[in-house]
Formats: structure tokens, C-alpha cells, sequence
């Protein structure tokens, strides 16, 4: 496991978008982030899931959170731009974002892959991540010290068998995080990094390998340290890196 132990209070008065923080991963970085002092922005598309991630915030005494529902496959862009003028309105700031919302679609050979299901798989994983991350731009570069992490997958490094759309977003995934890095280093305070969690116990690697005994797998809470790291000051000057959360 990636080896940091965040100072408390480390997110203290910041403002931090997770996206997917109804479940999984983005659930215990959500819980995470708020337990370390931050305002978190809770944005997903199961209204339900979210509302309880907030009263277990809020039960745990964290500063309040936001609830965003949005679903990122139909969300316009004027959608992501209304969101950025609420944040505004409503914080006047945004010190972080984490994409981490995303959706495995088929598991099956490119010969014979849905062409819908491809396009769905596009639109959530890349196209919502990159027009949310362009509408929040104007926010973050506010910030004086600002993190946004991109979430990757192995096989968003090194291609695989059968794991099609997935694959190929997880590539663009890097690439964006790579091209955002470099257009603003030196010339922002904003970091840019993604992550790869590695097998983690989560309704999508329960999809993904079915037979698998689910205690096989570290839990989200346990792959936190990475999440914790890049999100807070400790990790100023860490730009345009890969990393793994275990
Ligand atoms: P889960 O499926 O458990 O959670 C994904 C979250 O994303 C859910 O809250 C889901 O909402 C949300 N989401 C999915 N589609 C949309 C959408 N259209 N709009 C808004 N929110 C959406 O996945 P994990 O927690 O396992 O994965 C988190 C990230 O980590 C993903 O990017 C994944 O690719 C990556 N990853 C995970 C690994 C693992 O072993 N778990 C390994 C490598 C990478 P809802 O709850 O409503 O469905």
C-alpha cells in the first residue's frame, strides 16, 4: 500500500469535487477527504447512494457536504458550466477534483463489441471527465494550491484481452491527465496526476471477475494514503505522474 499517513486536518477549508461518491472508491475518498477537514462536493448519478455518503458526513461531524446529482453520460456542457457557477456562488472556490466516476462496460473481443456500449463506456469514463475538469479549470486556477487526479486502470497502461472501450478509455484517461499536466505547469498552482487503485474490493471488480472471493482484494478505506497524498499540499510539485495506489 502506498505509504503516507496524512497530518490531521490535512484538507482543512478546502473545497474538494469527487466524482462517483456514492460508491466505491469515490465513497471512501469522499468520507475521507471530509474527515480530513474538507467541504466535499459529492457528485454522482444514484441520488439514494448519495444522500447516505452525506448523513454519514455529517453524522461523523465533518463539514457539511454538497450533493450534485449528475448523471455524467447525459450531463451538456451548459450542465457543467451551471455547476462551476454554484460552486462559485455557493464557495467562491474549488481547491480539488477527483474523476474517479466510471463504468467497466463488456468485457469481449473488439471483434464484436457493442458500438453503443463503446460509445457509452467513451462518454462517461473520458468525454464527462474532460468537460467537467474544462468547467472547473476557471475555479481551480483561483486556488492557490490545487489538485486534480484522474483515475487510470492497468489496463489503461498496458493493453489487454477482452477489456475493450475500458482499456481504450483508461489511455485516453493518462493521456488527458498528461496533456492538462503539462499545459499547466509553471504557469498555475494546479497539480495533475492520475491513479491506478489496483484491485480493490468494489461492485466493479466483483463484475469483473465474478469467481473471485471479494476479501481477496485491499478495501477502498485501505488504498486512501494516495488519495490522501495527491489531494493536500504534501504532494506541490508532483505533476503529471502515474501512480499506484498499492
Ligand atoms: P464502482 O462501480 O464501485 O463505483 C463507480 C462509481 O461511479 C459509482 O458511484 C457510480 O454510480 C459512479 N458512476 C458510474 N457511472 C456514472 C455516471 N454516468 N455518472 C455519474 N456517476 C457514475 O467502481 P470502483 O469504485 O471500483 O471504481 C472507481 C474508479 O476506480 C473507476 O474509475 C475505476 O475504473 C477505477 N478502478 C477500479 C479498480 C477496482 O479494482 N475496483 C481497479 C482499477 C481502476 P452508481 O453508484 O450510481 O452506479
Amino acid at each position: 500500500m502506498y505509504d503516507y499517513q496524512a497530518p490531521e486536518q490535512l484538507l482543512k477549508d478546502r473545497v474538494i469535487l469527487v466524482t462517483g461518491a456514492g460508491d466505491g472508491i469515490g465513497r471512501a475518498a469522499a468520507k475521507a477527504y471530509a474527515a480530513a477537514g474538507a467541504t466535499v462536493v459529492l457528485l454522482g448519478r444514484t441520488l439514494e447512494k448519495l444522500e447516505q455518503v452525506y448523513d454519514e458526513i455529517e453524522a461523523a461531524g465533518h463539514p457539511q457536504p454538497a450533493l450534485v446529482p449528475l448523471n455524467l453520460e447525459s450531463a451538456s456542457e451548459h450542465d457543467y458550466q451551471e455547476l462551476a457557477a454554484k460552486l462559485e456562488t455557493e464557495f467562491g472556490r474549488l481547491d480539488g477534483l477527483l474523476n474517479n466516476a466510471s463504468i467497466l462496460g463488456l468485457r469481449t473481443p473488439i471483434d464484436g463489441y457493442d458500438a453503443s456500449t463503446w460509445q457509452q463506456v467513451m462518454q462517461i469514463n473520458v468525454n464527462g471527465a474532460f468537460l467537467l475538469t474544462q468547467a472547473m479549470l476557471p475555479l481551480l486556477k483561483e486556488s492557490d494550491d490545487a489538485s486534480v487526479i484522474f483515475t487510470s486502470s492497468g489496463v489503461g497502461r498496458k493493453g489487454r484481452a477482452y477489456w475493450g472501450a475500458y482499456a481504450v478509455s483508461k489511455f485516453a484517461t493518462e493521456g488527458l491527465m498528461q496533456v492538462l499536466a503539462d499545459e499547466v505547469d509553471g504557469i498555475s498552482n494546479i497539480r495533475v496526476n492520475s491513479i491506478n487503485p489496483g484491485a480493490t474490493r468494489t461492485n466493479m471488480r466483483t463484475t469483473a471477475y465474478p469467481g473471485e472471493p471479494p476479501t481477496t482484494n485491499p478495501t477502498p478505506d485501505d488504498i486512501m494514503p494516495l488519495y490522501l497524498f495527491l489531494m493536500g499540499p504534501d504532494s506541490k510539485g508532483t505533476q503529471g505522474q502515474s501512480l499506484d495506489a498499492q
